[in-house]
């Protein structure tokens, strides 16, 4: 490493907290050094309130991209120059680019899912799609699937503060993307959520449901919904394999875990940063198995 770093040496950063656990420096470090791209990444811990001070100090140190991460991720919005589409609807931003000064605010999540699912053959234009969930997430699948050419999204939640979320994003796709039908329903409505279920082509758990340490739960109490020509796909990475997952798998439908979100969006945020191609790949045996 220390060979690599030199006067000329660009720094890429993520801000956010906590940031200890995270992949990344690992996975851009890794993708700079195999490209031969002048470029080290490092993990800053910010709070909320240290967003202007870390916004201006990337200003100042000429940080050309940052990844941002929970909780920062839509307070960095109102210290941008521009919005990518996605990053404006969703009103959230996980990528700046710093172009001499000028920052730009990207939404990487949803491509990454998007193309996860590329690359196990889904393509979601023209697609009916359940999603389940409407945090963070969700927001970001169901802001890209609608950018992206599917023919209907039907969101279900829990009647919590997302679900006041979910609202105003189905406002905002109806303005900017009106030929994709989205609604919305109550997870509760179980009747209705077995009809949407019946008449999609992929379903998705957006949810925490499942996460480390509540391995045991999933969003679908009536395995029944799961069907041979169904595509289903959690956002949760930690475990991989769920119970949404693994119940899916018993009746034989084709399964998509989390991993590939997060190396995809991971891959997307290299290609804005450096105009390369991640080794995605490579990073996928040494960082996601
Ligand atoms: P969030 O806090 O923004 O949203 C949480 C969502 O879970 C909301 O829709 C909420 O209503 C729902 N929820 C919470 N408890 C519930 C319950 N008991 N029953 C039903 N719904 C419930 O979280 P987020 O950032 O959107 O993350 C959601 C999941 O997606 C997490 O597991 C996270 O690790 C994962 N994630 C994965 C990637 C990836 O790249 N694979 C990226 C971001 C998040």
């Amino acid at each position: 490493m220390e060979k690599r770093i030199s006067g000329t040496t660009a720094l890429y950063s993520l801000i956010g907290t906590p940031v200890g656990h995270s992949g990344s420096p690992a996975m851009y470090n890794y993708s700079f050094q195999k490209l031969g791209v002048d470029s080290a990444y490092l993990a800053f811990d910010i709070s909320l309130e240290k967003v202007p001070d870390a916004i201006a100090a990337m200003k100042t140190l000429n940080i050309k991209g940052s990844n941002v991460t929970m909780p920062c991720k839509s307070e960095v919005v109102k210290y941008m120059d521009e919005l990518s589409p996605a990053a404006r609807i969703v009103g959230a931003v996980n990528t700046i680019v710093n172009n001499n000064g000028k920052l730009t605010g990207n939404i990487t999540d949803g491509v990454g899912f998007v193309r996860s699912l590329k690359e196990n053959g889904v393509d979601v234009k023209g697609k009916n799609i359940t999603i389940i969930g409407a945090g963070g997430a969700a927001t970001a699948i169901q802001v890209q699937c609608a950018l992206d050419g599917a023919k209907e999204i039907s969101i279900f939640n829990i009647k919590d503060d997302f679900y006041k979320r979910a609202e105003e994003t189905i406002e905002k796709l109806k303005q900017e993307v009106p030929q994709c039908v989205v609604e919305l329903y109550d997870l509760e409505d179980r009747q209705k959520l077995r009809e949407k279920i019946a008449s999609s082509n992929i379903l998705v758990n957006a949810t925490k449901v499942g996460m480390h340490p509540h391995e045991d739960e999933s969003p679908i109490k009536d395995n029944a919904v799961f069907r041979k020509d169904l595509v289903v796909s959690d956002t949760v990475y930690n475990p991989k394999q769920t119970k949404f997952l693994k119940d899916a798998e018993a009746v034989g439908c084709k399964t998509v875990d989390g991993t590939g979100m997060l190396l995809w969006q991971g891959a997307e945020a290299f290609k804005l940063y450096t105009g390369l191609e991640m080794p995605a790949k490579e990073v996928e045996e040494l960082y996601f198995k």
